[in-house]
C-alpha cells in the first residue's frame, strides 16, 4: 500500500481512523488490511472496479456492516459492539446512497424532520426551520410539501442530502450518489456536493465521477479486491498512477 502523502495532512484533527481492518462475508475476505486516516475537512474520493469493496468499506464506518478485525475510530469514538458507541457514531456521520431511500409516504419536509424530531428530540417547529434551511441550500425549498414520487431523481437525491444534513453530521459518506441518475441530473447533485465541500465538510465519496474527483477531492483512494492499492492527490493520481491495476482502471474509465 502507498503511504499517505505528508502534504495531505491538512489538519491534525482526525475524523476517521481505520487500523488494520479486515472483514469477511462468511468465508469471503472482502476487506483486507485497511489502514486509513481521514483528517477533518478532507474530501476523499474512493474509486475502483465494481466489487472491490468500496461500499463495504464506507458501510463499515457507520456500522451498517460489521468488521471482524482491526479498529475503526470515528470522531474519537471506537466502533465496537457497544450500541451507545454505534449510536454516537451514526449521529456524527451522514450517509447518502445510490438509491435515495426517501420515505415515499412522507412529504419532503417530513422526510427531513423525522429523524431530528424522533432521534434528536428537536421540537417540530425548530426541526422544520432547520429542514427548510437545508432544502434552500440544496435549492428545492419549493418542493417541501410534495411527496418523493413527485420529484425527479436529481431532486430526490438533493432531498436525501438535505435530510442527512438536518442531523448536523460532521462527516458525510456518499455511495455512488449519482449512479442511478439520468445524465442531465448528475450535475445538480454534484453541484450540491461541491458546495458542501467548499463549506469544509469532511467527505468520503465513492463515485465514478472523475471530474468531481479532480475538482473537489484532496485525495483519491483506489481500491481493488478489498485492498487500498494506491492513494494520492488527484493530479498525481490521474497523471502518474503507480500500480498496474490503477493504470488499467483509469484506461477503462477515462
Ligand atoms: P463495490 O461497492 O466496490 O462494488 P461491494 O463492497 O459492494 O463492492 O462488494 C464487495 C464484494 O463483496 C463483492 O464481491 C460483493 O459481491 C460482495 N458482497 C457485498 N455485499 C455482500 C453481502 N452482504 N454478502 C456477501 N457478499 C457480499
Ligand atoms: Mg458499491
Amino acid at each position: 500500500m502507498t503511504e499517505q502523502p505528508a502534504a495531505l495532512q491538512i489538519s491534525d484533527e482526525i475524523a476517521i481512523s481505520i487500523e488494520n481492518m479486515n472483514k469477511w462475508y462468511g468465508a469471503f475476505h472482502v476487506l483486507r488490511d485497511i489502514d486509513l486516516t481521514v483528517y477533518r475537512g478532507e474530501r476523499i474520493v474512493i474509486a475502483g472496479p465494481s466489487g472491490s469493496g468500496k461500499s463495504t468499506l464506507i458501510r463499515c464506518i457507520n456500522a451498517l456492516e460489521e468488521h471482524q478485525q482491526g479498529k475503526i475510530i470515528v470522531d474519537g469514538t471506537l466502533l465496537s459492539s457497544d450500541l451507545k458507541n454505534i449510536d454516537r457514531i451514526r449521529s456524527e456521520v451522514g450517509m447518502v446512497f445510490q438509491h435515495f431511500n426517501l420515505f415515499p409516504h412522507l412529504t419532503i419536509l417530513e422526510n427531513c424532520t423525522l429523524a431530528p424530531i424522533w432521534v434528536r428530540k428537536i421540537p417540530k417547529r425548530e426541526a422544520e426551520d432547520i429542514a427548510m434551511h437545508f432544502l434552500e441550500k440544496v435549492k428545492i425549498p419549493e418542493q417541501a410539501d410534495k411527496y418523493p414520487g413527485q420529484l425527479s431523481g436529481g431532486q430526490q437525491q438533493r432531498v436525501a442530502i438535505a435530510r442527512s444534513l438536518c442531523m448536523r453530521p460532521r462527516i458525510m459518506l456518499f455511495d455512488e450518489p449519482t449512479s442511478a441518475l439520468d445524465p442531465e441530473m448528475i450535475k445538480e447533485v454534484l453541484d450540491t456536493m461541491v458546495a458542501l465541500a467548499e463549506e469544509g465538510m469532511t467527505m468520503l465519496c465513492v463515485t465514478h465521477e472523475m471530474g468531481f474527483a479532480r475538482q473537489v477531492a484532496n485525495r483519491v483512494i483506489f481500491m481493488d479486491q478489498g485492498q487500498i492499492v494506491e492513494q494520492n492527490e488527484p493530479e498525481e493520481f490521474f497523471n502518474n498512477p503507480q500500480s498496474d491495476r490503477t493504470k488499467l482502471f483509469l484506461s477503462q474509465i477515462l
